[in-house]
């Protein structure tokens, strides 16, 4: 498994396409990936990872606070606050490149977790940020998107 890049001319248009849900039914056939994917993010000290951005077209990403991973399937933002925020972001597929982005300070969410059980959340400030972040790879959208 590597990490897909704006540098990877073969793969990279895998970044700009649209995730399909992950059927919960089968959620153990994908928890090898996410397995790999958590080495992945730690190896790297990054802050999340997108299925997409390891080539699987499947709405799931995982966030790391310390050592520790969680793993987020299906989200959905139910509620954005009014209080936006600018956060300098970067991102493992757009090397060396740091924008600062606009998002909502607030969001509550809702997700499932790798056991499949649902989960409703609210995040402020940088997790709000990164699972922002990473819910626009499940719907193909890079930072350089987001800006202008
Ligand atoms: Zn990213």
């Amino acid at each position: 498994m590597e990490i897909i890049t704006l540098k990877n001319e073969e793969r990279r248009s895998v970044l700009g396409q649209v995730s399909e849900d992950v059927n919960l039914e089968t959620l153990d056939s994908l928890r090898p990936e996410i397995d790999k994917m958590k080495d992945l993010l730690l190896e790297v000290e990054g802050l999340g990872l997108a299925m997409p951005q390891v080539g699987l077209l499947y709405r799931c990403f995982i966030m790391r606070k310390g050592s520790k991973i969680e793993t987020v399937i299906n989200p959905k933002i139910v509620k954005k606050g009014k209080v936006l925020a600018v956060h300098k972001e970067g991102c493992l597929s757009v090397p060396g490149k740091e924008l600062g982005i606009t998002r909502p300070r607030k969001i509550d969410v809702e997700y499932y977790n790798e056991e499949g059980k649902f989960k409703k959340g609210r995040f402020v400030d940088l997790r709000s940020c990164v699972f922002q972040h990473e819910l626009d790879h499940l719907n193909g959208r890079l930072i350089l998107d987001r800006v202008g």
